[in-house]
């Protein structure tokens, strides 16, 4: 409204919402007891008394979105305009007796009187009659000849027609000088109407956590000092929705990540449930920062600074971002800003990219998370190589999503279970989703043919055991670093023409290539 745009739908709508919280307001006062916090927001829904009455003494129930064609203003609100109106109606009821009349006299039982948007109102009849209407006495002007019809006017059509369509136009410019009218009382206001809707938003979000907590069996969670995450019995709100909608049951997980287990690594099949875990334990964070019950039996947290999330459902193609480019673009952000304090999940990094690239971003990045960031992390992986990293890194578990073969069938059980997951099942689901048999047998002997040839070799992530750990590569980083600041400490700026800080500027920089 205050930018000009707003349409009568949207007067009609304040009128709705204002009213609507007037009764919430009355119904609220009746309740005893009501929280501090609510009963404050109660003087908020109310005072537009006034307001409401004259929208709906001047709008019609359900107003349209165009102005253009008026009918928003309600009958009785302007007797003017319900002058105008009836002297529209009239003009139409006239015209309509003027067609008996005209079928009468000319005798011609198809002749009609039509209205469009260039000839305005017109006389029709079909072709073979034409001729009938064209003599110069007939009292009918001719204007136009159709393949099967011919047209003409008429000196008392025209002036019905002009008593018509001048009433229309009074009447929409009267609707539109109470629009602007309306439109200006509204906005009087917009400072104590905005104050309403604040109101009503705030008892919508919490009425809404309160009904899902008490129908859903949400837990109140607690907050505890420290950099715990304890979820018992944790769900997935929307997908246990989504599952419950078809009859099915969404199995419970557990996630406790403390100092000592603060990163989880967690594999299985696919399908298996690793983003739902994943996804689940953030909202739990984030809906129990906001102050909600949470979907899980107990929830002992720690208030996290920050929770960041890179998972699949943001991929910005259109802002020419590339699938592999988005995800390394966000893990950057999560290296750089995570604390000790952060909650992070990270949904299979690296699987952007080739297998190689991919597996060694994995693994360089739980090696930092771990070393570097310290937070607590979920990240699901289906590099089942990275769960050598548990062996050197103490404060990583190894978790798996179960799966049962069951003749010759997967059956998944999205159950959480600590160690390392004992096989991927990729061909498995791909069956499942029906991928033809053919296929599937070329691609379980290329499978074959893969691990005969890991086998030999020691494997894909065969040698990566022995390598440093993360820590001492940062190490690396910034003794490199150093030899850049000891050469730049060097430099005497005062003492070099333009020509040399030039040449020294390409030094520097040939210096870092090299390294
Ligand atoms: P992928 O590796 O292919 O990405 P994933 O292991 O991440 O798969 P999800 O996408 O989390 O699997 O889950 C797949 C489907 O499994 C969900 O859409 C949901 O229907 C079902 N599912 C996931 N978790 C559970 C659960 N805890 N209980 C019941 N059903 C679940």
């Amino acid at each position: 409204m205050s930018a000009g745009r707003g349409s009568p739908r949207d007067l009609g709508q304040i009128r709705d919402g204002l009213a609507g919280a007037r009764i919430l307001r009355e119904r609220l006062a009746l309740a005893l007891g009501l929280p501090e916090l609510l009963e404050n927001l109660l003087p908020a829904l109310d005072g537009h008394g006034e307001l409401v009455d004259l929208l709906e003494r001047a709008l019609v129930e359900t107003p349209p979105t165009e102005m253009t064609n008026g009918g928003y203003i309600a009958a009785g609100y302007d007797p003017a305009l319900d002058e105008l109106r009836s002297a529209g109606s009239d003009g139409r009821k006239a015209i309509a007796i003027l067609e008996a009349r005209y079928r009468e006299v000319t005798g011609i039982n198809t002749l009609k009187i039509k209205h469009n948007a260039v000839l305005g109102y017109f006389i029709e009849v079909p072709a073979r009659h034409g001729d009938s209407l064209m003599a110069e006495n007939s009292g009918f002007t001719h204007r136009q000849t159709l393949a099967g019809v011919v047209r003409f006017n008429s000196t008392d059509l025209h002036e019905e027609a002009v008593r018509v369509s001048q009433a229309g136009a009074h009447a929409l410019a009267a609707e539109t000088a109470h629009f602007e009218e309306l439109v200006d009382k509204v906005l009087l206001r917009k400072q104590a109407i905005s104050e309403s809707a604040d109101a009503l938003a705030r008892i919508d979000v919490s009425a809404a956590l309160a009904e899902r907590a008490s129908e859903a069996q949400w837990c109140r969670p607690q907050f505890v000092d420290g950099n715990i995450l304890d979820i018992q019995a944790g769900r997935h709100p929307v997908v246990e929705a989504a599952l419950a909608a078809k009859g099915e049951a969404f199995v419970a997980n557990d996630c406790a990540l403390a100092n000592d287990e603060r990163l989880w690594l967690v594999s299985g099949p696919n399908m298996g449930g690793k983003s739902t875990f994943l996804r689940q334990n953030a909202l739990i964070v984030i809906l129990a920062q906001a102050g909600g019950f949470v979907p899980a039996s107990s929830a002992k947290l720690s208030l996290v600074d920050r929770l960041f999330s890179r998972v699949g459902a943001s991929d910005n193609l259109a802002q020419g971002r590339s699938t592999f480019m988005v995800e390394m673009v966000e893990t950057a952000a999560i290296l750089s800003q995570a604390t000790e304090k952060s909650f992070v999940i990270l949904d299979e990094v690296g699987r952007g990219t080739s297998t190689y690239d991919g597996l060694a971003l994995a693994w360089a990045v739980v090696e930092a998370v771990h070393e570097t960031n310290r937070c607590r992390c979920l990240f699901a992986t289906h590099y089942h190589e990275l769960t050598r990293l548990a062996d050197r890194l103490d404060a990583l578990s190894l978790h798996h999503v179960r799966a049962r073969e069951w003749k010759g069938d997967l059956v998944l059980l999205h159950e959480l279970a600590k160690g390392p997951a004992d096989r991927s099942y990729g061909l498995a689901v791909a069956k499942l989703a029906g991928i033809p048999k053919p296929v599937l047998n070329r691609a379980k002997s290329v499978l074959d043919k893969l691990e005969a040839g890991k086998a030999e070799t020691g494997g894909l992530a065969a040698g990566l055991g022995d390598l440093p750990l993360f820590a001492a590569s940062l190490a690396e980083v910034e003794e490199r670093s150093d030899s850049l600041r000891e050469a730049l400490g060097k430099l005497d700026i005062d003492a070099l023409s333009p020509r040399e800080a030039l040449d020294q500027l390409y030094a520097l920089k040939a210096q870092l290539e090299q390294e």
